[in-house]
């Protein structure tokens, strides 16, 4: 059974101050993810989580996480921002960027930043544009195809990221030359995975790979990162990734194949976004209208703007009727958003209680990639993003957008003025 973090009784008072919709986000919820996660990795002592900015870029939210020992991964000019204005620097960052402006790397590298380059061309730009730092990391790529016996994970032979094999070698002896003195590899090969060996698969295919460029090169690792990619139970039969076993387990490939090598040791880094945040965000809507036509409709004040996933990936939500949570499920809905665009669904013939105007509705397991990639389309507004904090009081971190808001670009001319 899957539950919202409030109750309609809360619900109800936030939206007296806060009207629908709005973000928000559980304290509590995300503490305990990083406390969890650590504790899997504590028998690596330099493990570090850097949470990945892009999943859930509120500065509120990644303060605490600061405050849980995180660092932040970066890929753009202003998350880099974000994290400088929090007072991340230095070791605290890693960058791991693609298709990279010149003004990125610079402002990295002023950061003192753990580049992760994406390419071999890469090399050659960041000398021009910041400079070869002395630690660096590189971004791997096996090619075809990824998963564990015949599970199915992933498609690296499809993806932009990374570099192949004779890459990494040549990569790495020309970073050498270049002053580069410690290396770490990174690699991300699947996305949202709660099987709870796509980690340790991942893991040692980076641990062998490290060995072998060691072997080949002469280089010294210093780290290894798993990057993102661990996963969520979005359905309500699905259960969370066990992360003491992928502790565990990610441990058993490090002692066989680290440990016995001339590496001996290296730290742990991972840049997981999802498992850290996307359980305690919820997006909560309320019912606007019914609309009964060749199948029911629930309009909702919420849209594919605030919330795109199901949209664009076709993707699950878990919907809570507010108050309704003991009822039986006896209608099926569409959940819909307002956009002019027939995908702008929330939910698909979903089974759900007798739902009617004025009903909350709770969106659950919103709290990555869900506020973070909104956006204007039909002139729709980004919502405002709350946080329930331990001590259950509620604050707000992000205010609703206004039309001003909308509006701003145009501030250069004199067509449209909002106050
Ligand atoms: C998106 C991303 C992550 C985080 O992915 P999650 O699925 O949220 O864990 C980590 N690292 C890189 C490089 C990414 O692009």
């Amino acid at each position: 059974m899957k539950e919202a973090f409030i109750t309609k009784e809360q619900a109800e008072e936030i939206s007296r101050k806060y009207p629908t919709p709005f973000y928000i986000y559980s304290e509590a919820g995300i503490r305990s993810a990083v406390r969890g996660l650590k504790k899997a990795f504590s028998w690596n002592p330099g493990f570090r989580e850097y949470f990945a900015v892009k999943a859930c870029p509120n500065p509120f939210l990644i303060k605490i996480l600061q405050e849980e020992g995180c660092g932040t991964d970066c890929s753009s000019y202003t998350e880099l921002m974000l994290s400088e204005s929090l007072g991340f620097h230095g070791q605290d960052i890693m960058f791991s960027s693609n298709a990279t402006p010149a003004a990125d790397f610079e402002y990295a590298r002023k950061l003192d930043a753990i580049i992760n380059l994406d390419d071999f061309t890469h090399i050659d730009f960041l000398a021009q544009h910041g400079g070869i730092p002395e630690e660096i990391c590189l971004r791997y790529n096996p090619g075809g195809k990824f998963g564990v016996g015949n599970r199915f994970m992933g498609n690296p032979g499809d993806a932009k990221y990374g570099m192949m094999p004779e890459q990494m070698v040549e990569g790495i002896r020309k970073l050498m030359k270049m002053g580069a003195k410690r290396f770490g590899i990174h690699a991300f090969l699947a996305s949202n995975m709660i099987d709870k060996d796509y980690y340790p698969a991942l893991a040692a295919v980076l641990f062998k790979e490290a060995v072998r460029l060691q072997k080949e090169t002469g280089a010294v690792f210093s780290f290894v990162n798993l990057s993102g990619g661990i996963g969520i139970p979005y359905l309500p039969d699905e259960q969370p990734a066990d992360i003491d076993y992928i502790g565990r387990h990610v441990e058993q490939a490090y002692r066989e194949i680290i440990v016995p090598s001339p590496i001996g040791s290296l730290d742990i880094k991972t840049e997981l976004g999802r498992y850290i945040t996307g359980p305690y965000g919820i997006l909560v809507t309320r019912v606007l209208h019914e609309k009964n036509t060749y199948k029911h409709y629930l309009g909702t004040d919420a849209c594919a703007a605030n919330l795109m996933r199901p949209a664009m990936y076709g993707a699950y939500h878990h919907i809570v009727v507010l108050g309704k949570e003991h009822e039986p499920c006896v209608k099926t809905y569409d959940v819909t958003g307002g956009l002019c665009e027939n995908n702008d669904k929330f939910a698909v013939d979903r089974r759900l209680p007798e739902t009617v105007p004025g009903d909350l509705l709770a969106i659950l397991d919103a709290g990555a990639h869900g506020f973070a990639m909104g956006y204007n389309y039909n002139g729709k507004l980004r919502s405002a993003e709350l946080l329930l904090k331990e001590d259950g009081s509620v604050q707000m971190i992000r205010r609703a957008e206004t039309p001003k808001d909308y509006f701003a670009t145009f501030d250069f001319s004199d067509i449209i003025k909002v106050d």
